[in-house]
């Protein structure tokens, strides 16, 4: 049954979730599209927001829910909410780390595989068996909407 007119590369997925037992919905694979298209971190807000223009009666936690059976089924990965933001959704799987904005929580993959290894590693002799570094930053430019802090709108308050 043809859904929805997207050509996102969907191919195997209903399949994955099928495999573990969870049955791919209309919901899910909005879900899974609009991470893709947002081509970054988005958090289950941003999602949902997306979500919701092609089903205007989704809610939040069903995003939220499907968001997470996607991670349970090892199509997408969290990155944890910290003090700094909420938990992002990331299409990648693979290891890496991430920067993450103190100001608008955004999140940036860094692709130096060695960097947090290396130094673990050199600390006391560990034998670091896997990683996940969060590194806290201020964007390099501007914000993104969400932001506080980064975008000045208007007449900074400073004398
Ligand atoms: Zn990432
Ligand atoms: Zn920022």
């Amino acid at each position: 049954m043809n859904l929805t007119a997207h050509k996102t590369d969907r191919s195997g997925l209903g399949e994955v979730l099928r495999q573990r037992g969870r049955r791919m919905t209309r919901q899910r694979q909005a879900v899974y599209d609009a991470v893709i298209a947002t081509g970054g971190h988005p958090s289950a807000e941003q999602v949902f927001e997306r979500v919701r223009r092609q089903l205007p009666r989704v809610s939040l936690a069903t995003v939220y829910n499907s968001l997470e059976a996607l991670v349970d089924c090892g199509q997408l990965s969290r990155v944890p909410r910290t003090d700094h933001g909420p938990a992002r959704y990331d299409p990648r799987r693979d290891a890496h780390h991430h920067a993450r904005c103190v100001a608008c929580s955004k999140v940036w993959d860094i692709d130096d595989k060695a960097l947090a290894v290396r130094t673990v590693a050199a600390l006391r002799g560990f034998k670091p068996v896997g990683y996940k570094v969060e590194v806290l930053i201020e964007c390099p430019t501007s914000c993104p909407g969400d932001s506080r802090v980064c975008v000045s709108t208007g007449p900074a308050k400073r004398r």
